[in-house]
């Protein structure tokens, strides 16, 4: 057989850099995927919407296509849901001081836990903390900072002893609401998708996000089985959203996720990219 190799396109919508708890660099990220096959990529930072200009360069020489994206951090009724938004303008002022007042909020939550584990005995130094990551500082990081000075064995125990949601050393901080983020993201003429669905706890809290004008859900995901995913796309499909997905790659400290365990093809990524806020 000759001729050129047909290869299916397939784009990871889902994956976090080092400008958040990732570990790979956002052009390291596009190399990656270039490695293995994919056809198009976005980079969905927590808070942080900076990957997008490191990594275009890079994907434009390779011939990946990058769409911006980004995971943003909100508040629905006091539960914390993820909101993945895609083809947004970067250059948006509202996206640009969403991404600020995390930051700032940010800034403070981190200084509370670090309290709240010195209470306990856990002497974690903030500004080491800091150093160790580029935009989006949390717990990932402070988790690692704990594993690095022995005060537990590895991340996994940092978040289920100490600070884990409702854990001894947990702090809310000031959240964003959904409706606001959603806001933004319509703002900036980009799509908002409801994150892992699965991992919100009640069903009934997935029924009343879909009162909010969201524009897709991110049914394939990592490690779901078909049937899982199935009744996400049923979802979608009743709502006329997007069918979005991803592996939420996060690198060496996620081995069990690789890059590109969950993908979308490319009429949907088209359908991203062709996206207007209405
Ligand atoms: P933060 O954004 O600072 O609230 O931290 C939440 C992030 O921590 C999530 O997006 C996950 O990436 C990570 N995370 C949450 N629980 C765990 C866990 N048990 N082990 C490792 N990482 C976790
Ligand atoms: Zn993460
Ligand atoms: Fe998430
Ligand atoms: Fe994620």
């Amino acid at each position: 057989m000759t001729g050129e190799v047909m290869t299916e396109f397939r784009a990871d919508l889902h994956c976090h850099s080092t400008c958040s708890d990732g570990t790979e660099t956002p052009e390291q990220l596009v190399t990656h995927a270039k490695e293995i096959g994919l056809s198009g990529l976005s980079i969905t930072d927590h808070d942080c919407i900076n990957a997008y200009h490191l990594a275009l360069p890079v994907a434009q020489s390779l011939g990946i296509r990058l769409i911006p994206g980004v995971e943003f951090s909100s508040s629905f009724y006091g539960k914390s849901i993820h909101i993945l938004g895609y083809n947004y303008s970067p250059e948006s002022s509202a996206v640009q001081k969403l991404c600020e007042m995390h930051e700032t909020r940010r800034k403070e939550r981190n200084l509370e836990i670090v309290n709240k584990l010195r209470e306990n005995d856990i002497i974690i130094d903030l500004e080491e903390v800091m150093e160790a990551g580029e935009h989006t500082i949390g717990r990932p990081h402070i988790a690692q900072a704990m594993v690095q000075k022995g005060y537990v064995k590895d991340i996994n125990e940092a978040f289920k002893r100490w600070i884990g949601d409702g854990r001894p050393c947990y702090a809310k901080g000031s959240p964003v609401s959904t409706e606001e983020t959603v806001s933004v993201i319509h703002e900036a003429g980009g799509a908002a998708v409801i994150a892992h669905p699965h991992l919100i706890k009640e069903r009934a809290t997935v029924k009343q996000l879909l009162t909010l004008p969201f524009d897709g859900i991110e049914c394939y995901y990592a490690r779901l089985l078909p049937h899982q995913e199935e009744e996400w796309v049923k979802l979608a499909q009743k709502y006329d959203l997007y069918i979005t997905g991803g592996s939420d790659f996060h690198g060496s400290v996620k081995p069990e996720t690789p890059l590109g365990a969950s993908w979308v093809n490319e009429e949907t990524f088209n359908k991203l990219v062709n996206h207007e806020s209405s």
